[in-house]
């Protein structure tokens, strides 16, 4: 018997632990419709479902790449999509080993700020997407996902950013959402990701990251969360993305980051995967790899749940061209692999003539 209550306990806890299996992470390919036509029209393919299926297709259909993953994120849309051969990805990703999971927030609302004189920049923001929650898990389950996604976003900025309101509102946001994936067999993916915007140092991320992680899990706590059932997608502890900003060695990102999650996040948690922020592949990989080096008690999983660092260059390669794609999946195997290895600490550093895997990839005030 176990010592959880609760329809779901053993199924969620289980999914759970298996999406932190050592050595693997997460795809996650759940762009939103108006977020994936900028990487398309990047490539000039224009935005229609036949090339979103196509691009999906091509990732999870990638040789090999299926042991390096546990877990793949969609969008609503390709979960009921099927590969050109007519099976449905869910089945294809389940044959490989990997769960289905599925982005179930409706993106940011700005935080009104009527009361006050605040400018638009200032403007922080609150995740939608509460209303119909259990509905949409219930049919989601039902076509196969078996986790959620829900990002919440911070921001950096002047004037004390994130304000108290805005962590409060948005640890909430994540509890609650949290507690009706459990309630209908989902396994929630916390994501509470401070943006790199701005001329911050690294010792204001470290703070600034401190504080959200203790704001949520303090919420998840009150909401009772189970928290064996649940997995944290945070961002790695960096300086700001500002040009003149210093840039630090991956030892030192690693130290901050892990350093910040032992403070805040309970060992319950069985993984936590790191979203990619704007990082270029390549630091993305040797970020990761630092922190699975280090040696400091980590009684989690660390991981990658990435999506711009996971794809951005089998995106270029592919072109949307058919003739591209074997050589596009080949790209996309190296980055699985690169990964898994920099979750297991073992990632050296790809060859310096991979230019494209340099790039950075960020985006002001990026919207998922
Ligand atoms: P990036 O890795 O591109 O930051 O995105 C991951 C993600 O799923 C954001 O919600």
């Amino acid at each position: 018997m176990s010592a959880f209550v609760g329809k779901y306990a053993d199924e969620l806890i289980k999914n759970a632990k298996y999406i932190a299996t050592p050595g693997k992470g997460i795809l996650a390919a759940d762009e939103s419709t108006g977020t994936i036509g900028k990487r398309l029209s990047s490539i000039k393919v224009e935005n229609i479902e036949a090339n979103r299926q196509a691009l999906r297709e091509l990732l999870f259909t990638t040789s090999g790449a299926a042991s390096f993953l546990s877990g793949v994120i969609l969008f609503e849309e390709t979960l009921y999509q099927k590969t050109s051969e007519g099976k449905p990805f869910v089945d294809l990703l389940n044959e490989n080993g990997i769960l289905p999971g599925i982005k179930v927030d409706k993106g940011t609302v700005e935080l009104a700020a009527a009361g006050t004189s605040r400018n638009a920049e200032e403007l922080e923001t609150t995740t939608q997407g509460h209303d119909g929650l259990g509905t949409r898990c219930q049919e989601y389950y039902k076509a196969g996902a078996r986790f959620a996604k829900w990002r919440a976003v911070l921001k950096i900025g002047p004037n004390d950013q994130p304000s108290e309101l805005a962590i409060v509102e948005n640890a909430r946001g994540l509890a609650r959402y949290a507690l009706i994936s459990q309630q209908f067999g989902l396994v929630p993916i916390v994501e509470p990701e401070i943006l790199t915007d701005g001329p911050h140092d690294i010792q204001r991320c470290a703070y600034v990251t401190e504080r959200v992680l203790a704001a949520v899990y303090k919420a998840l706590n009150d909401h009772h969360v189970l928290l064996e059932g649940t997995l944290l997608k945070p961002n790695m502890v960096t300086p700001g993305s500002d040009d003149h900003t210093p840039k630090v060695a991956p030892e030192i990102i690693a130290e901050f980051t892990v350093r910040a999650l032992l403070r805040t996040v309970p060992p319950a948690v069985p993984g936590i995967v790191f979203l990619s922020g704007g990082q270029s592949e390549e630091e993305a990989s040797l970020n990761l790899s630092a922190m699975n080096k280090l040696q400091m008690l980590k009684p989690w999983t660390l991981s990658f749940s990435f999506g711009r660092a996971l794809q951005q260059s089998t995106l270029k390669t592919w072109a949307g061209k058919k003739e591209n794609l074997l050589k596009a999946q080949q790209v996309f195997f190296a980055r699985c692999k690169a990964n898994s290895e920099a979750s297991l600490g073992n990632y050296l550093g790809g060859p310096s003539d991979q230019l494209e895997a340099s790039q950075s990839l960020f985006v002001k005030g990026y919207k998922y």
